[in-house]
């Protein structure tokens, strides 16, 4: 259950040529992979490499984004599963000691994360974003300080919205917490959540996503009728457009979702547009880095493919960080 149970093999780039002082650098991680399962782990940071890269926005953005594995063994194969949380009862001695059933839920899948963040710094000490793939079947993930997923059936579907929220801050979008109409959650307490893709706001001047609701849009777009339940009627309004949807970050009413669907609500969809452009700026600003040059009469911007500066302006006194 500790790091007695396993060993830290080393580290392998498997994506990316960006400058390693300037890229968004993931870092996959294997727990309950035993040493002769290492193959496996292989396999499963490719399978993510193809799902991120081919995944909006990330499929434009690629080449800003380094992604290592980093090969751990453990004593045991697979993951803990309580049966107090419906599992298995299974216990697997493993080095991040990875757990399904935190918070009560059985797909809650957490591990040590402060090992995980110190291996990960040891191996890639450039790391942006460590994620931990368990060697288990069973369906789960979480987004913590490090993102965790499983195995199970759209692995790599749960890997890119655990990546959501370890790397962005965004929130889930769905409308439920333990998975359906419990109680508790028909309504949204109050304060607004501090993640940018829910909200308790609809006015058209303080939505902090309003840049992207077109005039026409009705604010909220969609009402859920009975906060007892989720709202699982169909979209009222064309697929894509952005407003203010009721049921998201767990709670049935007065708390809403920029579109009617995301891939931070459902798996197997789109990221809304709103998801999508904190993406894009929040990976870019590791990309578009610019520079002065000694005599202070040109900037330069690099755009993150090989040694490819193109000048931008200047002269200029003294450039500021942030994307350019
Ligand atoms: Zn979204």
């Amino acid at each position: 259950m500790t790091t007695s149970e396993g060993t830290v093999q080393g580290r392998t780039q498997i994506h990316g040529t960006a400058p390693r002082n300037r890229a968004f650098t993931i870092v996959l991680l294997g727990d309950g992979f035993t040493a002769a399962q290492q193959t496996a782990f292989n396999t499963a940071c490719t399978s993510f490499v193809t799902a991120l890269t081919t995944t909006a926005p990330y499929d434009k953005i690629g080449r800003a984004i380094n992604i290592w594995r980093v090969n751990v063994t453990s004593t045991d194969s697979g993951a803990d599963d309580p049966a107090g949380t419906g599992g298995t009862g299974m216990t697997a001695r493993t080095y991040f000691d990875a757990t399904f059933g935190a918070n009560g839920i059985r797909r809650l899948l957490v591990c040590n994360s402060l090992t995980v963040l110190q291996t990960a710094a040891a191996q890639v000490p450039e790391f942006t974003v460590a994620i931990v793939v368990v060697n288990s079947t069973v369906y789960g993930g979480s987004g913590g300080s490090v993102g965790t997923y499983s195995l199970a059936g759209g692995a790599t579907e749960i890997a890119i919205h655990e990546l959501g929220h370890t790397a962005y801050g965004l929130a889930d979008e769905y409308a439920y917490y333990a998975g359906g109409n419990e109680t508790g959650h028909d309504s949204h307490p109050a304060g607004e959540p501090a993640e940018p893709n829910v909200t308790r706001v609809t006015d058209r001047s303080s939505l902090k996503w309003g840049w992207a609701v077109a005039p026409t849009t009705a604010l909220p777009t969609m009402s859920n009728p009975n906060c007892a339940t989720v709202d699982s009627r169909p979209s009222t309004v064309p697929a894509g457009t952005v407003g203010c949807f009721e049921g998201a970050h767990y709670y049935h009413c007065r708390a809403y979702r920029p579109e009617y669907k995301c891939k931070m609500q459902e798996l197997g969809v789109p990221f809304c547009q709103v998801c999508h452009q904190v993406i894009l700026a929040r990976t870019k600003a590791a990309k578009n880095i610019c520079a002065l040059t000694p005599g202070r009469d040109a900037v330069y911007r690099y755009d993150g493919s090989g040694s490819s500066w193109t000048r931008i302006g200047g002269p200029a006194g003294q450039i500021y960080a942030g994307a350019w």
